[in-house]
């Protein structure tokens, strides 16, 4: 019996060498394969001859190529022209730098190409999607006689033809036999879904564009409603115990550390205050997502959250995702908090056996009121005397299940969790939707956003000389070097190069800089860190180490090396590390010549604008719902076919369907049911975590 687990190797014509290859793609299982959704569709129902193109309409033709060219532009990139025709005429085909395709087709091939028709200088398919077809049309006609009209174009790795992958997905159609319908009636009824079984025929063999769309749809609303199942669930088993300890202390830490900061509170960290003392007093344990744009104070509603647990006699857990991180959340609470009379601990990874194992004697009998750390903090061995809350910073760093297993540490600990990344509130509600959502959307008085420059390499020189002015002004700077191809090696390398090279520079003599990266000792770190708050390093190379939290006020400027490697919300974390203080600070993004249009869409919107919400939305935008941004670090599968900021309205409505359905039948009976099997399936371990006995 063949199922959606079963292996890929079970399938005819595929070898080791084949099921290789599909893993590449991480198809692994018959499962897998279903799950393998076409980008496009190629409709060889209407074939439009080339005499009768019209601008601005979505089209396929066919026709034989009766010239290739490769053209190199000023920017660096490499396009592959093709002048196609066909008995009525001709259009011209451009791919933009993708110049394997000279490998893929050449003077004479035959093509069948789809998309838009734009008109510019003569009739033109800009990227179109193409096939090759053979060179006499009968063997066309006879080898796809069972695909139909329509073909579904799907993504691709070395060595796996577009033939070869309908035919497999087709094959895995076959063997699966009809998919049982999981959803209930009602809601499939309610929404006019098609069923799951012909939605998996018709995205993949679809009978009309229009049926693919509607299978796309369903298909779209499952994946949302999937993870919003899970949330609703987790957030059940959650709220269930009434067992959390109330924590209801009179505010007096708080109400001193407050008095004696040189600034007041923003209206918005008041409100984020007030919030989680109320929730703090409850019975049930507190679970809040704090989000709030780079620079709006989270840390210090965090610090005000852990003085309440604390004088309320709880033990706090505070968990940070660097070393570099948990350092500086150190170094704040020795100023704040010890002064109070609050003993605050770090538990870092690398601390000598004797002391850590004091450092746990301590936390275990109560004497450690605050422990800060990284993963350190969750090992074995770990134990609290009386765990009352948990904060755990900049949030996407962590998998879900770690807080999970944290969070069993203590009875019903309360949690706080901040999110490092603004996202969109429907968003946040997608992703951590399981969690309480309060959004810190003000910053403190004063704050100018830091101006964001696009500096062209030749102005290098002329901006060191800039900098080299600040520095002596007092001011300090971060030159930050990417991830270069992942390899940490080679990030390294740059970073170190570039540190080298500053040092000689001329313009810079008489300032010290520090040089930070991901392979040094955490006590290492930490002294160039400390230098660097201190004003000792005027200048501080890092690779992205430094992207989360780290907050040197004084520190205004900022150059970042090869910013087209990064991310837009990265590049915002990033710049977030400067304009923290009073004076107006900036950024220099670094454009080498070269890089692709879609980086230098990137930077252009991170020159003009300055909203982390925005530049998160666009983000988001940007990446597509492939790579979903958090969905991956939060250990959930990626959305493949749902798009929840083209359409809000589908994940509004997929959100209210989940969250009715636990609240109508109660875990149990959702156990009992196929739903619950798929979730299974989906989301493997964390459905673990929800078992219900
Ligand atoms: P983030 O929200 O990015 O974590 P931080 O908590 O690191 O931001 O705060 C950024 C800086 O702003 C810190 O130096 C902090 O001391 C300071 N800060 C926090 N709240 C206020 C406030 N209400 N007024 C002025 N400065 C503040
Ligand atoms: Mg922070």
């Amino acid at each position: 019996m063949t199922n959606l687990r079963t292996p890929l190797r079970f399938l005819q014509g595929t070898g080791p060498a084949r099921v290789a290859r599909l893993a590449n793609l991480g198809l692994e299982t018959l499962g897998d394969l279903l799950e393998h959704y076409p980008r496009a569709y190629l409709d060889r129902s209407h074939i439009t001859p080339l005499g009768e193109l019209q601008p601005g309409a979505h089209v396929t033709s066919v026709g034989c190529v009766r010239s290739f060219s490769l053209r190199r532009t000023r920017r660096g990139m490499r396009n592959v022209h093709v002048i196609l025709e066909d008995p009525t005429g001709v259009a011209e085909c451009v791919w933009f730098n993708q110049p394997y395709l000279q490998r893929v087709m050449g003077r004479g091939s035959r093509l069948l190409v789809s998309g838009q028709v734009e008109l510019y200088r003569r009739l033109q398919f800009k990227n179109p999607e193409y096939e090759l077809l053979p060179e006499t049309e009968g063997e066309d006609d006879d080898r796809d006689a069972d695909s139909g009209g329509i073909v579904s174009v799907y993504p691709l790795t070395a060595g796996v033809s577009q033939k070869v992958m309908r035919r497999l997905v087709g094959q895995a159609l076959g063997e699966l036999g009809a998919l049982p319908e999981f959803m209930p009636a009602e809601l499939v009824a309610r929404h006019g879904f098609i069923a799951w079984d012909a939605a998996h025929r018709e995205i993949h063999r679809p009978t009309s564009l229009a049926r693919a769309e509607e299978a796309r749809r369903r298909i779209a609303y499952q994946e949302l409603f999937d993870l919003q199942l899970l949330l609703a669930i987790s957030r059940r088993v959650h709220q269930r115990p009434r067992t959390a300890w109330r924590l209801v202390p009179e505010g007096r830490l708080a109400g001193r550390l407050l008095a004696g900061l040189p600034f007041a509170l923003t209206a918005a960290q008041t409100r984020a205050i007030d919030v989680v003392r109320q929730d703090l007093a409850r019975d049930r344990p507190m679970h809040r997502l704090l989000e709030g744009d780079v620079g709006s104070g989270k840390t210090l509603v965090a610090i005000v959250a852990a003085l309440l647990a604390v004088e309320a006699g709880a033990q706090v857990a505070f968990m940070a995702p660097t070393e570099i991180l948990a350092g500086q959340h150190a170094r704040t609470l020795a100023r704040w908090c010890a002064p109070l009379g609050v003993v605050t601990e770090t538990f870092l990874g690398g601390q000598p056996a004797r002391e850590m194992r004091a450092l746990r004697s301590a936390l275990a009998a109560g004497g450690i009121q605050i422990a800060l750390g990284t993963h350190a903090l969750i090992q074995e061995g770990v134990t609290f005397h009386s765990l009352g809350l948990v904060i755990v910073d900049e949030q996407h760093r962590f998998g879900v299940l770690q807080r999970a297993h944290l969070l069993g540490k203590g009875r019903t600990p309360h949690a706080l969790v901040m999110s490092a990344t603004p996202i969109p509130r429907t968003l946040a509600l997608t992703l951590f939707g399981d969690l309480d959502l309060t959004v810190i959307d003000e910053k403190p008085p004063g704050r100018v956003a830091p101006k964001t420059h696009l500096l062209p390499e030749g102005r290098y020189a002329a901006m060191l000389e800039y900098i080299a002015g600040e520095l002596d002004r007092g001011a300090q700077a971060y030159f930050v070097c990417p991830l270069v191809e992942a390899s940490e090696e080679l990030d390294l390398r740059a970073a170190t190069e570039l540190h080298e090279r500053l040092q000689h520079e001329e313009r810079l003599a008489g300032h010290r800089g520090g040089l930070l990266h991901g392979r040094m000792k955490s006590e290492e770190k930490d002294r160039v860190m400390r230098a660097f708050a201190a004003g000792e390093f005027r200048y501080l190379v890092s690779t992205t180490v430094i992207e989360v939290g780290v907050d040197v006020p004084n520190a205004s400027l900022m150059v970042i090396e090869h910013p087209e490697r990064f991310g837009l919300s990265q590049l915002h974390q990033l710049r977030g590390r400067v304009g923290r203080g009073r004076q107006p600070a900036h950024v220099f993004l670094v454009r080498r010549k070269g890089i692709g249009p879609d980086a230098a869409r990137r930077l252009a919107v991170m020159v003009g604008e300055s909203d982390g919400f925005k530049i998160a939305e666009e983000d988001l935008r940007q990446r597509g719902p492939g790579d979903f941004f958090g969905v991956r670090q939060s250990g959930l599968p990626p959305l493949k076919v749902a798009d929840p900021i083209g359409d809000p309205g589908l994940l509004e409505t997929a959100r209210r369907d989940a969250f009715d359905l636990v609240a109508a039948e109660g875990l149990a009976a959702l156990a009992a049911g196929p739903l619950w099997r798929r979730l299974e399936m989906r989301f493997g371990d964390r459905m673990k975590l929800y078992a219900v006995g």
